[in-house]
């Protein structure tokens, strides 16, 4: 979708509550073959270490049916190399410098997709909408993960959730 103007890309192609909810038949009809995604506040709460659940059969369907899968963070490398390791080592690019689109011309290079073809999802108008719609890719905008913890229990939405504290 390459008609957009400098207002506009602020505006996602489409938006859905969660990653969870995008099924590769969605992929394939939003004319993609690829998905590249966001980390924080999409797949894991912000600076965690723990995928969301749910995310591994999701990324199963995905691969399942042919469609190629991308992390396109702005968090720092080591922290995208984990979860590329979590997630049967699937490429990463990180720092990716959202809301400029130079991650996402690399994914196409690397994955072998036009823009065009890839469909990038994430939970940010100012970074993940706007570097896919600079680049004419699919922009697919999420809720912040942390939104809809908030939304559930909003006065007792911890900061921080141990499992075990000495
Ligand atoms: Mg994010």
């Amino acid at each position: 979708m390459n008609d957009r103007n400098k207002e506009n890309l602020k505006l996602p192609d489409y938006s859905f509550e969660k990653i969870t909810d995008i099924t590769p038949g969605f992929v394939r009809r939003a004319g993609a073959n690829a998905v590249a995604f966001d980390l924080d506040n999409t797949v894991t709460h912000y600076g965690s270490l723990r995928l969301e659940p749910g995310i591994d059969k999701w990324l199963e369907s995905m691969r399942a049916a042919g469609i190629k899968l991308i992390i396109v963070s702005n968090t720092i490398t080591p922290r995208a190399y984990w979860f590329s390791k979590k997630m049967n080592s699937i490429p990463f690019i990180a720092p990716a410098f959202k809301p400029s689109s130079i991650s996402l011309k690399l994914a196409s290079k690397m994955l072998g997709e036009a823009p065009e073809n890839i469909l990038m999802v994430g939970d940010k108008v100012s970074t993940d909408v706007k570097a896919a719609n600079k680049i004419g890719a699919t922009s697919v905008k999420i809720v912040p993960l942390t939104k809809r913890r908030n939304a559930a229990m909003p006065e007792y939405a911890p900061y921080m959730t141990l499992s075990r504290a000495d």
